[in-house]
């Protein structure tokens, strides 16, 4: 047996086509039902031993991530150690394309890539059921980073079923903010407005968020402009309130002929879906040209979960 030296892995970021949020639990948490989509906007990291753990990051956001044991990949190495103990020290190395703090899961991703690279190099042998427990240990989107593909998330969203749909490829635009948005702060927030619009009063809201069924059925009729109609996230008006200036770059996505438009989970990242590649083409420029963001990315999905480019031996 070849021992392999250095393992790279890519892993989609997410996007949620619903995020449906029930109240504030006592543990501070809250229930979530939501389907999680992967595009094809990929992190890549490489996995190689080392003397010691240790975490380099580059490319886009990096200055913004820790690089020490707080990242959560060297978490998840954590995690994966103690399911296999005496696995050999480790250095991961960081390539994000995600923007961070951005809605995208772009920290779970890394999660999950490097538990994906170090089973590979450590020769662990775990199948996918493991991995998905050791991630749902490590973050609530990690479990998906794995799996990929479109699926429904409930509890935190680490408790997965794949939604069965065509094989449709949807073409997206993402618009990223000049700007970042904490998640804990936009649940705040979103706790805040319901206060207010309940005066205190409890029952106004659902006590168990709901899956959508008519997005689901938009999804197994693989038709675009139904997908477009039903996209929807509770967390929306909480992350318009800390950041009013993502209302124009909605609006300008659907005035350039969105199908849809909306916030991606927590923000601020804006979503829009186009009708064909040719059409994320123009409404990527035109966004681009509106001067209504950052910048702009196209993306398509379905795409898998955290896979394995190349193991060095
Ligand atoms: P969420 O998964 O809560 O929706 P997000 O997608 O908005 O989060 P992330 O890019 O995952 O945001 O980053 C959230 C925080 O996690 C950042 O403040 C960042 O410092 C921290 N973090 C830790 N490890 C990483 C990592 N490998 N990549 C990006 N962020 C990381």
């Amino acid at each position: 047996m070849k021992i392999v030296t250095a393992v790279t892995v890519r892993v989609p970021a997410k996007l949620n086509l619903q995020l449906a949020v029930g109240p504030r639990r006592a543990d501070g948490y809250h229930d979530l039902v939501t389907v999680f989509h992967a595009v094809s906007l990929f992190d890549e990291i490489t996995a190689k031993p080392a003397s010691r753990d240790g975490v380099a990051v580059s490319g886009e956001g990096a200055d913004r991530v820790p690089a020490d044991r707080d990242n959560l990949a060297l978490r998840a190495v954590a995690a994966l150690r103690a399911v296999l103990p005496g696995a050999p020290k480790v250095h991961i190395t960081i390539t994000k394309r995600i923007p961070v703090a951005a809605g995208l899961a772009g920290g779970s991703a890394d999660a999950a890539a490097a538990l994906v690279a170090c089973n590979e190099l450590w020769d662990g042998g775990l199948g996918q059921p493991q991995l998905l427990e050791i991630a749902a240990r490590v973050g609530s989107d990690v479990a998906f980073a794995l799996l990929g593909g479109t699926a429904v998330g409930r509890g935190r969203g680490e408790r997965l079923t794949p939604a069965l749909a065509p094989a449709t490829q949807y073409h997206w635009v993402l618009a990223f903010a000049d700007g970042q948005l904490s998640t804990p702060e936009v649940y705040a927030a979103l706790d805040r407005l319901r206060a207010a619009r309940a005066d205190g009063a409890a029952g106004l809201f659902p006590a168990v968020p709901t899956l959508d069924t008519g997005l689901m059925s938009a999804l197994r009729s693989g038709d675009a402009r139904l997908v477009g109609r039903a996209l929807s996230n509770d967390l929306q008006p909480a992350a318009l309130s800390l950041f009013p200036a993502l209302r124009k770059t909605l609006a300008a996505g659907l005035e350039l002929g969105a199908l849809g438009a909306l916030v991606s989970g927590s923000g601020p990242t804006c979503v829009f879906l186009a009708a064909s590649a040719d059409r994320a083409l123009d409404l990527a420029a035109s966004l681009s040209g509106a001067g209504v963001c950052r910048s702009v990315a196209r993306a398509s999905g379905p795409v898998p979960g955290a896979a394995v480019v190349s193991a060095a031996r």
